[in-house]
């Protein structure tokens, strides 16, 4: 899976400092231009804060939990599967949903940036825009989900995801035991935002709220 990064080629070791005071400087030309008005960014910014979150994601992965039809189609199609929710939008345009099973642990990285599923997933947490997030995800894995609380069997291999600017990744992760009871409604509230990057688990039955 090539990493095709149209915007940028930079110094990963200065990234984070050097993009924001890029990103300040241009929002500072763009509001002296009379381009944008800090309220529309500061506005959009909000929106995939408060409105968007994980939650969305959660509602995807819960409904391919309890519905085949729609599982399938997140499989083949997942870009057509999540725009059928009506959750499209910045940097959701390509999507694809990796499925957890007794033999394979997927997890998320995007080693160059922070490309994430926005559109699902809402902002990305600080640590999967770090730099030794994005560099120990590929090399030791389970080192980095060990620090998560993640343990995971043997026999389970690990399958690292690195993001691009073209496809971002969704982790379904396997539906809890005990749950064959709940309704969907309740199955959304298991499904961690971790749960969904890789570096977590679904909630057990009990442990929710
Ligand atoms: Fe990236």
């Amino acid at each position: 899976m090539p990493h095709d990064h149209h915007d940028h080629d930079h110094d990963h070791g200065s990234e984070l400092d050097d993009m924001t005071a890029r990103v300040m400087a241009l929002e500072t030309l763009l509001t002296e231009k009379g381009i944008v008005q800090p309220a529309a960014l500061d506005a959009i910014i909000e929106t995939y804060e408060t409105q968007v979150g994980p939650r969305r994601g959660a509602e995807v992965v819960a409904r391919a939990w309890t519905d085949p039809d729609f599982r399938d189609w997140l499989e083949k199609d997942a870009t057509a599967a999540i725009a059928s929710m009506d959750y499209t939008g910045r940097q959701g345009e390509h999507m694809m949903a990796v499925f957890n099973t007794p033999e394979r642990h997927n997890m998320v990285v995007c080693t160059l940036c922070s490309c994430y599923p926005w559109a699902v997933l809402g902002l990305p947490p600080v640590w999967y825009k770090s730099t030794p997030y994005r560099a120990r995800a590929v090399r030791e894995p389970r080192a980095v989900l060990a620090e998560f609380g993640v343990t995971l069997p043997e026999g389970q291999s690990v399958r690292v995801w690195d993001s691009t600017a073209e496809m971002r990744y969704l982790v379904v992760p396997m539906r809890p035991e005990g749950t064959e009871a709940m309704t969907r409604e309740q199955l959304i509230d298991l499904v961690t935002r971790d749960s969904m990057i890789g570096t977590g688990l679904p909630l057990s039955p009990g442990a929710s709220a």
